[in-house]
C-alpha cells in the first residue's frame, strides 16, 4: 500500500489571453459598440474585473478552465456536487489494483495527520512504527488501510472482479478527477469550497481547492482578483 498527498494540475486548452478576448468579445455584443476593448490584455482585464464587480458574471461563462485532481473519493464525491461541469474520473469498476500498473491500492494521506507519512506501507514497515511509538490514530488508520489492501488482494486471487471488490475501498483511496467548468462556476467553487463562505468546509476540500484557486488566479488573475483580496485576509 502507498500513502501520496493531495494535488491539483492545470491541464488548460485555452492561453490566458485568448480567454480574455473571449470575453470581452462577448461584453461587446452587449452594447454594440465594438469600441470597449483597444486589444490590450490590461484594458481587457479591466473590463472583465469591472463586470465582475457589478455581478454581469455571465459573461465569464465565455472562458474555462480544465483541472486534474487527485485526492481521495470522499473529496471527489463532493467535488461532483457541482452540477454546472464536466467531470471524467478514474474507474474503480474496471481496474484492478492488485495488477502490475497499480502495485496494490493508494491512500491520500488524512489532514489530520501530523508528520509525513507517504510513501510504501508494508505489514512489517507497520509492526516497526507501532513498536517505537506505540498505538496512535495514524497507526491505526494504517492498520485499516493495509486490511482494506489485504482484503481486496484474497478477493482478487478468488478470482473476483474489480466491479464487487470495489465494495470494499475506502474513501481514503486516492483517485484522479478531471474538472472543467467556465470562471463562474469555479468562483462559486472556490467561494464554497475554499473560502467556506457557506459554512465550515472539510479541511482537505478547503486545501485542494486553496491549491486550485491559486492555480486559477495565477493562470487568468483578472476572473479571480476580488477572491483574492478575500483569501488572503
Ligand atoms: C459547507 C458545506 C456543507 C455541505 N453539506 C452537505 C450535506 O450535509 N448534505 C448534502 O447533500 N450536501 C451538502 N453540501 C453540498 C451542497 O448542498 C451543494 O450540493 C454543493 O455545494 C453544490 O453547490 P450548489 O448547490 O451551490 O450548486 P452548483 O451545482 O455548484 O451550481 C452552481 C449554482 O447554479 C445554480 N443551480 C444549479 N443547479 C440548480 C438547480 N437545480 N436549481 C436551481 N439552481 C441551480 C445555483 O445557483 C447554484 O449555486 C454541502 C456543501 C458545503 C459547501
Amino acid at each position: 500500500m502507498k500513502v501520496i498527498k493531495q494535488k491539483v494540475e492545470l491541464l488548460n486548452n485555452l492561453f490566458y489571453e485568448q480567454m480574455v478576448q473571449n470575453v470581452v468579445s462577448a461584453s461587446n455584443q452587449c452594447w454594440k459598440t465594438g469600441c470597449l476593448f483597444d486589444g490590450t490584455l490590461a484594458e481587457g482585464e479591466k473590463i472583465i474585473k469591472s463586470r465582475i464587480k457589478v455581478g454581469h458574471e455571465s459573461l465569464i461563462e465565455h472562458a474555462s478552465l480544465t483541472m486534474k485532481f487527485t485526492t481521495n473519493r470522499a473529496i471527489t464525491h463532493e467535488i461532483v456536487r457541482h452540477r454546472l461541469a464536466s467531470y471524467t474520473q478514474a474507474s474503480t469498476r474496471y481496474q484492478n489494483y492488485t495488477k502490475e500498473a497499480w502495485g496494490g491500492l493508494t491512500m491520500i494521506q488524512p489532514h489530520w495527520v501530523t508528520g509525513n507519512i507517504c510513501g510504501e506501507w508494508s505489514e512489517e514497515k507497520y509492526d516497526s512504527v507501532v513498536e517505537q511509538e506505540g498505538t496512535t490514530p495514524t497507526s491505526l488508520w494504517l492498520w485499516g488501510r493495509l486490511t482494506d489492501e489485504w482484503e481486496y488482494k484474497i478477493m482478487a486471487e478468488n478470482d473476483m472482479v474489480p466491479d464487487d471488490m470495489r465494495g470494499i475501498l475506502p474513501n481514503d483511496l486516492a483517485t484522479t478527477l478531471v474538472m472543467t467548468a467556465n470562471m463562474r462556476q469555479w468562483r462559486h467553487f472556490f467561494k464554497l469550497r475554499a473560502l467556506s463562505t457557506t459554512g465550515r468546509a472539510h479541511p482537505q476540500i478547503v486545501e485542494i481547492a486553496t491549491m486550485a484557486m491559486n492555480l486559477a488566479y495565477n493562470y487568468a488573475p483578472c476572473f479571480f482578483e476580488d477572491l483574492k483580496d478575500k483569501w488572503d485576509e
